[in-house]
């Protein structure tokens, strides 16, 4: 290694390194294997989803030696995060890479959306008999708008309202009634099915 690589790591732990124990730059793994890794991450808030199901994991780079993960926290305000960030830490540090070479990224516009659950996501909190948010519809201006506005009205986001019914996770009843608003989590709310008669959890749109 260079003397100039061994100036930079002594500048960063405050004190002489052994460079030869470093792991050499070059073997910071690539792109994929780094998201392969981050996507294994559980969400804190509703553990059978990863943090990729949710649409949280944003994108993973490399930026000189240093692995740089983005991602962006649910609800505002969301305790999980730095659980959620000693997780990406805990997941890269596996493949090899030195904490110190890790950076978690918060980015929080455009804010988050229950839309951004995958596939994958909205299968499994059924499976887990979580009813999924359902796909949210950008709702239509009340009233006419004069034309300068329409950007800005886009920018800051239109009202949007849910598109279509709220199933029962477990039979597909559409006769359920809301029991609480607010169920185990603030992003749920909790719901009984009228034909199986079983209660469930509805991860609210948003
Ligand atoms: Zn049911």
């Amino acid at each position: 290694m260079s003397d100039r690589v061994s100036d930079r790591v002594s500048d960063r732990v405050g004190g002489p390194v052994d460079v030869a124990a470093l792991p050499d730059v070059a073997t910071l793994p690539d792109e994929e294997e780094l998201w392969a890794a981050a996507a294994t991450v559980p969400d804190p808030e509703m553990p059978p989803l990863t943090i990729a199901d949710l649409g949280i994991l944003r994108s993973v780079s490399r930026d000189a030696d240093t692995a740089v993960v983005t991602i962006t926290p649910t609800y505002s305000g969301c305790p999980a995060v730095d659980m959620i960030e000693a997780g990406v830490v805990e997941a890269v540090s596996a493949l090899g890479v030195d904490a110190g070479r890790i950076r978690v990224e918060r980015v929080l516009a455009p804010a988050w959306t229950t839309d951004w659950i995958t596939e994958d996501g909205r299968r499994k909190l059924a499976e887990s008999g979580i009813s999924p948010p359902r796909p949210l519809l950008i709702g239509e201006p009340a009233g006419e708008m004069p034309k300068g506005e329409v950007a800005v009205a886009l920018t800051a986001g239109l009202p949007r309202r849910p598109m279509g019914d709220i199933t029962c996770p477990r039979c597909g009843s559409g006769s359920v009634v809301e029991l609480s608003h607010f169920s185990s989590t603030a992003c749920k709310s909790l719901y009984r099915c009228e034909s199986c008669r079983e209660p469930f959890d509805h991860v609210k749109e948003l």
